[in-house]
């Protein structure tokens, strides 16, 4: 007699090789209306390597192997170099071969940000890690064009030819830029940065320094150069720090250990001291702060469509599982409950891929509205999106049960990156503040975005109670909008968003957003409202039912 225990059931396929591009609408819809359709054929390719179960296993393989460091050979010299898994080395060998690190400078197709922005939403559903060098490097650039030294670095920057050795420049193909500016004592106020600066000659713009000190983050400390903050006499500059000098020996940039991290594990976050390290000041003197800061728009951009990458990916994850495990009877996405949880994420991812998508094309543009989107709604986006994520990776988790709170499915690591793009390039409440300061200092960008909003709201009673409240408080007295940074911030993106999806998404999606968010239901968890008939409408749009 055969002896069994049980028979396996009731347990979800593989999800299986899918295009990640090809079966998201929203995604596909906003690159052609953002002007990006030319790399279309690209973004469709890269989307079905994406979607291959041999892309989750490399990815899986980057995140349980992390990168460790080797800070001294057997013979006690100092290397300081990290070993990252080999499958963290194909991913960005494929990111370059996109463009992600620099196509949004160098690209002659039309919608440059946009295209990269659309690369970078379906890398970062399968691998996030690696999206923070390719961020740094692409960021950098813009700063780094201002200096004499842009000629040498130029053609290093623009290589598709993604170049892992750990050597000096003069024998690679392509570089990485990465960002120095937290230590110990803080990062989010920049001006307690205590690493010190001397100048090895006159000094100036250009001229060659000496650091001394310490970042207590410092993410792939083996690029080949960071762009660093530190003080001299009594300012703070931006430093270029690379990893070899220009004598072809190692900078004196020490590893002193790598973090433990929650998420974001395939990278490497290090702590590294500066003992008397090279560096080259870039920016204008004593404007460090005012630099790193004027790339981390940038970079904060970046954040935006991460967590956008991250919600999806948790999106067609939970999608999936809901359709073919089965509870009381029925499939979990028949269930009038789930339903209504699931319409309502399928409605915060669209809504976040939309809006992050227009917000690159705002990178492109000169006009007033795409100034003040790069300026004052970026932060806003920053703040909100990234935190929505967080509880959208939970809910989605959640949708897969016992099985999503378990390290062998894919929920767990989208869950713990969530909150990393929430804390680093400012965390929320820095962003919030960064809002007002954005609405106090350019009061031509404030206006030109509150009478937008005024304008697109104005035929929908919902949105144009917000719109006039919200253009009272961007011009309310510093004390009114300090105690409510987030509530502004939190308004701005949801206008901004309730104005796209009505204008460019199906009449069921802006809807559902409207009375979701606008008419009065909770927007504190998912799925507290009733979408009723449009959940159908919701889910299909999202995925397969
Ligand atoms: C995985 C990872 C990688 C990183 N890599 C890098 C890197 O490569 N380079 C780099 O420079 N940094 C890096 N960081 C650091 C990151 O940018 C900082 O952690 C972040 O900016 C917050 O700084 P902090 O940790 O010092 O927090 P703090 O500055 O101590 O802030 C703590 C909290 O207080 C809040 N807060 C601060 N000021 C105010 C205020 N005035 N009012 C209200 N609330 C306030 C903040 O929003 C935050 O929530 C990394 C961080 C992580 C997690």
């Amino acid at each position: 007699m055969k002896w069994t225990t049980h028979e396996v059931e009731n347990q979800v396929p593989e999800l299986g090789d899918y295009n990640l591009y090809a079966s998201d609408a929203a995604l596909r819809e906003a690159v052609v209306r953002e002007g990006a359709s030319a790399r279309e054929q690209e973004l469709t390719e890269y989307g079905a390597w994406l979607g291959t179960a041999e892309a989750a296993d490399l990815a899986r393989q980057a995140n349980v192997n992390p990168p460790c460091a080797e800070r001294f050979d057997r013979r006690g010299f100092r290397v300081d170099k990290v070993h990252f898994h080999p499958a963290w080395h194909i991913f960005m060998q494929k990111a370059f071969s996109h463009g992600m690190h620099c196509s949004a400078w160098t690209s002659t197709e039309p919608g440059p940000q946009v295209a990269r922005a659309a690369f970078y939403l379906l890398h970062g559903q399968i691998e996030a890690g690696t999206l923070c060098p390719l961020t740094m490097t692409s960021a950098a650039i813009p700063l780094l064009g201002r200096e004499t030294l842009y000629e040498s670095l130029r053609p290093l920057l623009f290589s598709s030819r993604y170049d892992p050795s750990d050597a000096p420049l003069g024998a690679k193909t392509s570089m990485l830029v990465g960002m120095g500016m937290t230590e110990k004592q803080g990062g989010s106020d920049l001006r307690s940065v205590a690493t010190r600066a001397l100048p090895l000659g006159q000094g100036g713009r250009g001229a060659n320094y000496s650091l001394i000190g310490h970042k207590w983050f410092f993410s792939v400390p083996t690029s080949d150069a960071h762009l660093v903050l530190a003080q001299h006499e009594e300012q703070h500059s931006c430093f270029y720090v690379p990893r070899w000098q220009p004598d072809g020996s190692l900078n004196r940039v020490h590893i002193q250990r790598l973090k433990d991290k929650l998420g974001n594990r395939s990278n490497a976050s290090a702590e590294v001291e500066f003992v008397e390290a090279y560096g080259v000041l870039v920016g204008e003197p004593g404007r460090g702060i005012a630099t790193l800061v004027e790339m981390a728009s940038l970079t904060r951009l970046d954040c935006v469509l991460g967590s956008a990458a991250l919600m999806r990916q948790a999106l067609v994850q939970a999608l999936h599982h809901a359709n073919h495990r089965r509870a009381f009877g029925k499939r979990l996405i028949e269930q009038p409950l789930m339903r209504a949880v699931l319409a309502d994420l399928a409605l915060e991812s669209e809504a976040a891929t939309t809006l992050a998508l227009r917000l690159a094309r705002a990178f492109e543009g000169e006009g007033p509205l795409d100034l003040a989107y790069r300026r004052i709604l970026t932060p806003a986006a920053k703040f909100w999106v990234c935190k929505r994520a967080v509880g959208l990776t939970a809910e989605c988790m959640e949708v897969w049960g016992g099985n999503g709170y378990v390290e062998d499915g894919p929920m767990p690591r989208l869950f713990r990156e969530a909150p990393v793009n929430a804390i680093w390039e400012g965390s929320g409440n820095v962003m919030c503040l960064d809002v007002l300061r954005g609405l106090r200092r350019e009061p031509e960008l404030a206006g030109a975005l509150m009478d937008a909003l005024v304008s697109e709201s104005s035929d929908e009673p919902l949105l144009s109670q917000r719109a006039e409240q919200l253009a009272t408080l961007a011009s309310a007295d510093e004390a009114t909008q300090q105690g409510c940074a987030r509530h502004i911030a939190q308004w701005l993106v949801l206008l901004v968003q309730a104005n796209l999806l009505r204008r460019h998404a199906p009449a069921e999606v802006a809807e559902a957003f409207l009375k979701t968010r606008f008419g009065g239901q909770a927007l504190a968890l998912h799925g507290l409202a009733d979408h009723a008939g449009a959940a159908s409408a919701l889910i299909r749009r999202a995925w397969y039912e």
